[in-house]
């Protein structure tokens, strides 16, 4: 599954940061981590902390993750973002958390999100027919 880190002021204080379970303020950064899932099987899902709750960052095996919409941060907190997501590459034993981090704007994103629903519908096809002709082929070996 497809996933990335979404960054941002908090709208209101009624999203929770499933780390340490207290609301995010209103205004304070909240970092979304955003599972993609492929059209048709619902909203992607969402899940925020608080800048300083956050304690790995995942993604896909061997593949780079976004960070999306830090440029929309001022200049002071996208400095503690950063510092937060090196602290966090370099604490980290685990292999997934040793990966690339890019960030993105959120138009780079948008054409890089478009470009993801592909790819997954484009598997999510890719199963269906091996599922047909796996299908077809059990139906060979019946006759
Ligand atoms: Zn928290």
């Amino acid at each position: 599954m497809k996933q990335y880190i979404e960054v941002g002021y908090a709208l209101s204080n009624r999203v929770k940061c499933q780390n340490c379970l207290q609301n995010i303020v209103k205004d304070d950064i909240r970092i979304g981590h955003v599972l993609t899932r492929p059209p048709g099987f619902g909203f992607d899902k969402k899940i925020w902390y608080h800048l300083l709750c956050l304690t790995s960052i995942k993604g896909d095996r061997n593949q780079d993750l976004d960070i999306v919409n830090i440029h929309s941060l001022k200049e002071g907190d996208q400095q503690k973002v950063r510092q937060k997501v090196d602290q966090i590459k370099k604490s980290s034993y685990q292999k997934k958390d040793q990966k690339e981090v890019k960030y993105l704007s959120k138009q780079e994103h948008f054409q890089n999100y478009v470009k993801i629903q592909k790819d997954l519908h484009f598997n999510q096809k890719l199963r269906q027919q091996a599922m047909f002709f796996q299908k077809m082929d059990q139906t060979d070996e019946q006759w």
